[in-house]
């Protein structure tokens, strides 16, 4: 009948809605979603920390193996990093090999905490795309704590600073700091 058929269309509709949300190649919510979802947190002043993780020398696996095998390598890093997280955090796929996690109510030591975990379990991968030899997979990581008054680009802005002290200070680091850009 009717309301049968409204119901199945509405089911439907939500599967596809959840299903736009998400990248195809690990199932994480994609960029546009990740951000809206960090954005809907801001509003409602969520305490959390942001990671930001960024395979490191990505463009090597590709041009040594291929793309296809950069593929696989990546689908093991998003593996890890699920690994790494709560059940609760939130995970996006937010460029080609990089990826970011809102860690609901999470201190700057639980933080590091849970991005240390990530990086490690992502070192630990066993990657043999070729015979029996090893690829080492590592990730950097740059995090903050999410303070009262921060918007979303300012949070951004403290992750990748710390990125990108983490990629200078020789990768597979996971460097997470307090946010000084708003009152915690
Ligand atoms: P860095 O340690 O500084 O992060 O070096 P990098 O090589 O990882 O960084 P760069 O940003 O120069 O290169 C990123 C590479 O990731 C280049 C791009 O081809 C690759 N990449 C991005 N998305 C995908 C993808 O979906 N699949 C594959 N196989 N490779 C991807
Ligand atoms: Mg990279
Ligand atoms: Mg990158």
């Amino acid at each position: 009948d009717l309301a049968r058929a409204h119901a199945q269309l509405a089911a439907a509709h939500r599967r596809l809605a959840e299903k736009a949300a998400r990248d195809d190649m690990t199932g994480m919510l994609n960029r546009e979603s990740f951000f809206a979802a960090l954005d809907g947190s801001r509003r409602k002043a969520d305490r959390g920390a942001l990671l930001i993780i960024d395979a490191d020398h990505f463009k090597a696996i590709n041009d040594r193996f291929g793309h296809l095998t950069g593929d696989e390598a990546l689908l093991l890093i998003a593996a890890a990093i699920r690994r790494g997280v709560r059940s609760a955090d939130v995970l996006g796929r937010i460029g080609g090999e990089e990826f970011c996690a809102f860690l609901a109510g999470a201190d700057e030591v639980e933080a590091r905490h849970v991005a240390e975990r990530i990086r490690r379990e992502v070192e630990l991968i066993r990657f043999r795309p070729v015979d029996e030899r090893t690829v080492p997979l590592t990730v950097s990581i740059g995090g903050t704590t999410c303070g009262f008054g921060a918007t979303v680009s300012e949070l951004m802005r403290s992750a990748d600073r710390k990125l990108y002290e983490a990629k200078h200070g020789g990768l597979n680091l996971a460097i997470v700091d307090r946010d000084f850009s708003a009152a915690a």
